[in-house]
């Protein structure tokens, strides 16, 4: 049995409430004692004097669906504090898995050689488990099912089909999801009716399990997106969680005064409505968002074509031209280009690249994404710094880094990811806290854990008390910082020095330990 004490810390224990010096005790899993004098009984003792215990952060949004099976160490979410992480979100997830799903995501396993062992949630959950450094719970992927139910098409679902995605639901709740996501944005959720929606979320009412959005629009309508979502939410008799809020596109700046305002009334009536965010102006996502919606339906190859036909392209240049020239070609940058294409484009902006290649940005766009066959990412810097600070203002607003894990080496170090999957929790507390003095330190450590662990309705996760799961990070609150920029992204955060997921030591001293304790949370089990 192993029996340590972090002595002498400030023990921010996640209720909110002020931190106290004192003594934090773990046996095994769990948290035996918190005390303001030291423990009696023998055991490891490690001198914490001036640093801060904390629970872990919990991840509200996170993309490690399949970066888990790549390289389970989680390093870019470990080293920030990071012990559970919520995957399967915007409507896309690892699993289950139907029709050519399967051989959709066997390519991510083909490309770094590994087997799919699984289809079903239940099977993802019993794999994963225990592969890995950091914890998860896991959604369905409205988007993922769909088009495996469904196919890629635009249609809606008939009877039949939703019958069979509301059963496909009702499976993976009893495996152990903690709810339904959806991409409202994205193919297919774009395509997809809300009372659809509504539907194919109702099975999860009965295991208390959630809904989180990505909203049908973040700019020019999305006042009326945040409704839409809460609607969902209400007709379907389940929690809603709104993911990455926020206002893209100066002309949109400062309508988050209204969507939180939607938002406040809808708690007032007795919904449950939380958001989660990330503290940057910049978001990321796939290039191919910039196309109108029709543009995509069926898929990549389908929109190749359309690409190489003149009067579509014609029609696809214009709609973009309108839509983007408003928001700023300025304000886009490429993220991750496809293997074997030009590197030189990452980080540099569509406007910047037109002119290098003396071209209008929309002809720039469509060669991009035609070299790539759709396969490149975007970076967009689209918000205001108002609506950023009003969200976190919000008491309901929490954490999360939308990104998937990354590491500075191994398999998930390629790329150009948006800083925030290596430096969110470490810049909220840098930047809203000690920079900003928007929150206090125990008010933003609520958020990233024991509220996040209430919104949950997990019973034994989010605080430091007696009984409660040892996830722990060991911090120097003046020293905590967000090294990772958008130039050099792959650059773990400072002043995080130990991380305990599950009781075991996974970060000590800016290194990963190896270790691999993380579980499959099955949300029926937590509760
Ligand atoms: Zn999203």
């Amino acid at each position: 049995m192993e029996r340590f004490t972090l002595a002498n810390c400030r023990i921010v224990d996640g209720t909110g409430t002020p931190g106290f010096t004192g003594f934090v005790t773990v046996v095994d899993h769990r948290i035996e004692r918190v005390a303001t004098t030291p423990p009696t009984l023998a055991g490891t003792h490690i001198e914490a004097d001036g640093l801060t215990v904390t629970p872990g952060f919990i991840d509200m949004h996170s993309h490690s669906d399949l970066t888990l099976f790549a390289d389970g160490r989680a390093v870019s979410k470990i080293s920030q504090g990071i012990t559970l992480e919520i995957i399967g979100q915007c409507g896309i997830s690892g699993a289950p898995l139907y029709g050519h799903m399967q051989d959709e995501v066997g390519k991510f396993f083909d490309r770094h050689q590994l087997k799919r062992p699984y289809s079903s949630m239940k099977e993802y959950l019993n794999f994963i488990d225990g592969q890995m450094a950091v914890n998860i719970l896991a959604l369905i992927g409205h988007g993922t099912l769909r088009r495996g139910v469904m196919g890629e098409g635009d249609a809606p679902a008939s009877v039949e089909e939703i019958r069979a995605m509301q059963e496909a639901v009702d499976a993976a709740m009893q495996a152990g999801a903690v709810g339904l996501s959806t991409g409202l944005i994205y193919p297919p959720g774009c395509y997809t009716p809300t009372d659809e929606v509504v539907e194919v979320t109702r099975p999860i009412a009965r295991y208390q399990g959630l809904y989180f959005s990505h909203l049908r629009n973040e700019g020019d309508t999305l006042v009326e997106a945040v409704d839409e979502a809460l609607r969902i939410g209400r007709e379907a008799g389940v929690g809603v969680q709104l993911s990455h809020h926020k206002a893209m596109g100066p002309h949109n700046w400062g309508k988050t005064r209204i969507t939180l305002e939607h938002i406040d009334q809808a708690i007032a009536s007795g919904q449950d409505v939380y958001m989660d965010q990330y503290p940057y102006v910049a978001s990321a996502t796939s290039l191919t968002a910039l196309l109108p919606d029709w543009a995509l339906i069926g898929g990549a190859q389908k929109a190749l074509e359309r690409l190489r036909d003149d009067t579509l392209l014609r029609r696809i240049m214009n709609e973009t031209e309108a839509k983007e020239s408003r928001f700023g070609w300025d304000r886009t940058r490429i993220g991750t280009v496809r293997d074997g294409q030009d590197r030189r484009l990452q980080g540099k902006s569509l406007a910047r690249i037109a002119e290098n290649w003396g071209m209008a940005p929309v002809t720039a766009l469509i060669k991009i994404l035609q070299d790539n066959e759709m396969q490149v990412s975007m970076i967009r810097f689209g918000m205001g710094e108002e609506d950023v600070e009003r969200v976190f203002r919000h008491p309901r607003t929490l954490v999360g880094t939308d990104g998937g894990g990354s590491a500075p080496d191994g398999p998930l170090s390629q790329g150009n990811p948006h800083p925030r999957t290596y430096g969110t929790f470490p810049r909220v507390l840098a930047e809203f806290v000690r920079e900003k003095h928007w929150v206090s330190l125990e008010e933003a450590i609520h958020r990233m854990t024991g509220l996040a662990a209430q919104r949950l309705g997990l019973k034994n996760r989010g605080r430091i008390a007696s009984g409660y799961v040892a996830d722990l990070v060991l911090l120097d609150s003046d020293r905590v910082d967000d090294v990772a920029t958008f130039e050099n992204p792959h650059q773990t955060a400072e002043g995080i020095h130990r991380v305990y997921v599950n009781g075991s030591l996974v970060w000590h001293d800016n290194r990963h330990t190896g270790r691999m304790p993380g579980r499959a949370l099955r949300y029926y089990e937590e509760r």
